[in-house]
């Protein structure tokens, strides 16, 4: 008998982060073909991506003028080196970025996934203070639950539990400052009395180690993987504010925010201020091909900036840095963004998605907080609202509503006990309350309302 496609992929394929023996009662989905925010598998089932595959998919599945400036660029160049060589696809790509990245920012080093993107910026920081003479400042500051990849650097100055823990013996020596808490305020506060109570952290952070500490790096107002974390722009003002007096460096892991996902091009823009280092990715070709840029003020590049024989030079490279078809679909996606004016639909298409999740989430027994930035909308399940108590975790709520969702066509990827919707920003009202429904009949299922 001739295997099946789940059954060839089992053979041969390690799935990433997934406990491979959970595919035994659910196997992969194999997708055949995606629209819009449609998916669509061998056997012609359709799913709605409203987690944007991993948050990357921008602008929908197969958007014809991001398909189009692909196919364009392929038949003129594929790739080339980018040590010494450029093409019109990364000169234009860098002028659009430096129209629309907070005003300090002046240089872009390409890369081709977030988390080098991540690895790339924290070397740049401390070679950066190397080179000023203050070798001492070699050490970086982070927030709790925060996230920023994978790699060795990128897991050290994250600190979720469940992606880095094991790996510790293995990292750098950071310094982890208590995040903001917004849901469960350690003050007492909400988010109409907040003042940032909670940014004392931060301030004895950097009086105790702020002389031996080269950044602090930090997700701009959404902690995505931390479950959709979401803290005030006071918060990241401060955190401009002591970088400055204190010759830190500040890093924006925009990786996930940038690009209109929070409702502004990027999440900075919010608090008015200007990052050291912005990193960007996943939104970058909207969700098509790997590529990230670590975007840098002039004062960074310039500590760099001198004969070659000084050995100051930046000697960081990735193979695919800079690839034309990827900036080519950066590029479609900028004139997308600009022409079709998607920011301001996504705004309002956002405000009547609160109204429309709270009509519909707002009551359930097991609905602590339903947050919001932007398109992204969370919502966080408990035990009971009133006491925030979480859900055992033991019993994996949210991988169950996952697999009873996925029933119901929708693709709806918990972080924990956390649901959220973070959709292409083009989505349209008539597919979020399709993507409603569906997520209520699962949550129901698992979670009865009475
Ligand atoms: C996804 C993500 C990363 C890592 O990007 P990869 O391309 O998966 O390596 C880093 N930081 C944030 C905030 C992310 O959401």
């Amino acid at each position: 008998m001739a295997l099946t496609m789940e059954e060839r992929d089992l053979r041969y394929i390690w799935h990433p982060c997934s406990q491979m023996k959970d595919y035994e009662t659910l196997p992969p989905m194999v997708i055949d073909h995606g629209q819009g925010v449609w998916l669509y598998d061998i056997y012609g089932k359709r799913y709605l991506d409203i987690v944007s595959s991993w948050w990357a998919n921008l602008l929908g599945h197969c958007n014809p003028d991001i398909n189009a400036a692909i196919r364009d660029q392929l038949d003129r160049l594929e790739h080339v080196i980018f040590a010494n060589f450029a093409h019109r696809p990364a000169i234009e790509l860098a002028e659009r970025l430096a129209e629309i990245t907070p005003p300090k920012i002046r240089k872009f080093h390409f890369n081709d996934n977030g988390s080098s993107a991540v690895e790339c910026a924290l070397k740049m920081c401390f070679q950066y203070y190397l080179q000023s003479g203050k070798p001492q400042k070699k050490r970086f500051m982070c927030l709790t639950e925060g996230y920023h990849g994978e790699t060795i650097g990128a897991l050290s100055v994250g600190s979720m539990d469940l992606y880095a823990k094991m790996y510790q013996p293995m990292m750098m020596d950071n310094i982890h400052v208590e995040a903001p808490d917004c849901y469960r305020c350690p003050y007492g506060k909400t988010r109409e009395t907040c003042s940032c109570e909670c940014f004392a952290a931060a301030e004895n952070a950097f009086r105790e180690h702020a002389g031996e500490t080269a950044a602090m790096i930090v997700e701009p107002l959404l902690q995505g993987s931390a479950g959709m974390r979401i803290y005030p722009p006071l918060y990241l003002k401060k955190l401009r504010m002591l970088c400055d007096r204190y010759d830190v460096r500040l890093i924006c892991d925009e990786i996930a925010t940038g690009f209109g996902r929070t409702g502004t091009m990027f999440a900075c823009d919010q608090a008015e201020i200007s990052p050291d280092i912005l990193c960007l990715s996943k939104g970058l070709t909207g969700g098509y091909l790997p590529m990230s840029i670590t975007c840098v003020t002039e004062e960074i590049y310039d500590a760099f900036y001198a004969d070659y024989s000084e050995g100051k030079a930046f000697l960081h490279s990735h193979t695919y840095a800079g690839n034309p078809l990827g900036c080519a679909a950066a590029l479609a996606v900028q004139k997308v963004l600009r022409e079709q004016h998607i920011l301001q639909k996504a705004g309002q298409t956002a405000s009547w998605l609160t109204r429309e999740m709270d009509r519909a989430f707002g009551h359930h027994p097991n609905v602590g907080e339903i947050r919001h930035i932007g398109l992204i909308h969370a919502i966080e399940l408990v035990r009971d609202p009133e006491t925030k108590a979480p859900l055992d975790p033991a019993r994996r709520t949210g991988y169950a509503i996952y697999k009873k969702a996925l029933e119901y066509g929708l693709i709806l990827r918990p972080l924990g006990d956390v649901l959220y919707f973070n959709p292409p920003l083009n989505i349209t009202r008539e597919e979020l309350t399709q993507a409603i429904e569906a997520a209520h009949r699962a949550l129901c299922d698992i979670l009865p309302e009475t």
